[in-house]
């Protein structure tokens, strides 16, 4: 299967996207994640994104977009894959469509996960991240740790993203609102599109997703 994730920053897209990816048996592909990781490891991709996330802003397409295929190229994604946080917008979108098309693919499905603003901001104030690996992610109420500031994942260390606080997440709402908002409208006219709830317990808005997929 093939299937992109949309969401506001802060809907849960991250913590729906390790159960999906595990029921359905395919990678999951974050290009959050994968910035971060650049990042830590100092690379010059990395370097290239920091300020543009840290303002939260979009990093540009022409690194983006070069990034998002070479991972959907690797050997764990010829069965399908997973996409979180790409496309953001719509040149991405119309990227991934040509991309896939020279593949012989085509997409099963857009999951949208619909939130109200209030509720993606008490998400986002309150998540915490584990330093190895982004793709662990905590809620210091909704879903704490075994242990203060540890993953219970790795053992790693967990921090509040520099772009989580109150100033940056109200401009990625902005970005959210005008630049990948419109990749919804894009989907629909392909058929794609499902839209569900991401409100409520993690494992209802899982099994809530994973009907919707069917
Ligand atoms: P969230 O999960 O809160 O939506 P992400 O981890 O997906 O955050 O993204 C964090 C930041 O990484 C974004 O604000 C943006 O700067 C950058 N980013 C991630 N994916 C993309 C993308 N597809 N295009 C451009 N920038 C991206
Ligand atoms: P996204 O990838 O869309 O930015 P995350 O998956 O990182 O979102 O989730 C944002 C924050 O909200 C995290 O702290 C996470 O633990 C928490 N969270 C995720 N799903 C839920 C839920 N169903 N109810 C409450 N909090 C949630
Ligand atoms: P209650 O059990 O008090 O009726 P809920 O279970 O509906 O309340 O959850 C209250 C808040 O915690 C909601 O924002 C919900 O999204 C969030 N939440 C519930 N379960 C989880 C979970 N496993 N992980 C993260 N957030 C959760």
């Amino acid at each position: 299967m093939r299937i992109v994730l949309v969401g506001p920053p802060g809907a849960g897209k991250g913590t729906q996207a390790a159960f999906l990816a595990k029921n359905l048996k395919i990678p999951h592909i974050s290009t959050g994640d994968l910035f971060r990781a650049n990042i830590s490891q100092g690379t010059e991709l990395g370097k290239q994104a920091k300020a543009f996330m840290d303002a939260g802003n979009l990093v540009p397409d022409e690194v983006t977009i070069g990034m998002a295929k070479d991972r959907m190229s690797k050997p764990d994604a010829e069965g399908g894959f997973l996409l979180d946080g790409f496309p953001r917008n719509v040149s991405q979108a119309v990227a991934l469509d040509e991309w896939l098309k020279a593949e012989g693919q085509q997409l099963d499905g857009v999951l949208d996960l619909e939130v109200p603003e209030d509720e993606v901001v008490k998400r986002i104030a309150g998540r915490r991240t584990c330093r190895n690996d982004s793709s662990h992610v905590f809620h210091v109420t909704y879903s704490p740790p075994e242990q203060d500031g540890v993953c219970d994942v790795c053992g790693g260390e967990l921090y509040q993203r520099g772009d989580d606080t109150e100033e940056t997440v109200r401009r990625r709402l902005e970005v959210y609102h005008s630049e990948t908002e419109p990749i919804i409208d894009h989907y629909k006219a392909q058929g794609l599109v499902v839209t569900i709830s991401a409100l409520g317990k993690v494992d209802e808005v899982t099994r809530r997703a994973m009907e919707a997929l069917k």
